[in-house]
């Protein structure tokens, strides 16, 4: 139905999380109208990303590429660094950093278990957590409690089980968010409000 070049935005832009085919198509017909050169701010924007970020080598959130191997949080001397909240993405982060009653450190996980598939993700950053942990539970356990902020689905649930197996032995307490936030809910999606409850009301994992 759409010219050539409409119909491959669409096929491209739609391969997007959370953006359909409308919504793309829309998108398109949108930035076609738009009189404010909006397509080269996208183009630069797009170009800016690519190669420009890299991870933070200890909890893996998005650092711009430069000569620090450490992210803002992981080099606040000031946040809590006794305090480590396991996150599936970066946007849950965030959510939670919004939120304003978090002060510790986080570890982006980058995804969660699959409901389909029984083995464990090999892209996820769950040795990383594992070794995190590891090197700071010597004889001052540099690390007091581990608070699982996965959404509650059966996908965060079959990862929390994973987690709390994996980081048992290291005798660290383990906990997960608690009530406010509905089965099947995202961690991104959480309003603030919510989010604090969930967080003060974190249950232990025994
Ligand atoms: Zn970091």
């Amino acid at each position: 139905m759409y010219p050539k070049p409409i119909k491959n935005f669409i096929d491209n832009f739609s391969k997007l999380p959370g953006i359909g085919p409308r919504q793309a198509a829309r998108l398109a017909f949108w930035i076609l109208n738009d009189k404010k050169n909006i397509k080269e701010d996208l183009k630069k924007a797009l170009e800016g990303l690519a190669g420009k970020v890299k991870s933070c080598d200890f909890c893996h959130f998005a650092i711009e590429n430069g000569d620090n191997n450490k992210c803002a949080f992981c080099d606040n001397p000031v946040r809590d660094h006794k305090t480590i909240c396991v996150v599936e993405k970066e946007t849950d982060l965030a959510t939670i950093e919004k939120a304003g009653v978090y002060k510790g450190l986080y570890h982006v996980l980058g995804g969660l278990f699959s409901a389909l598939d029984t083995a464990i993700p090999k892209n996820l950053k769950i040795p990383e957590l594992a070794s995190r942990v590891e090197s700071k539970m010597g004889a001052d356990n540099e690390i007091e409690e581990i608070i699982l902020a996965l959404s509650p689905t059966h996908e965060g649930d079959l990862t929390a089980r994973h987690l709390e197996r994996l980081l048992k032995p290291f005798k660290v307490k383990i906990t997960r968010l608690g009530r406010g936030l509905p089965y099947g809910s995202d961690v991104e999606f959480a309003d603030a409000k919510t989010l604090s409850g969930a967080l003060e009301s974190r249950k232990e994992l025994k």
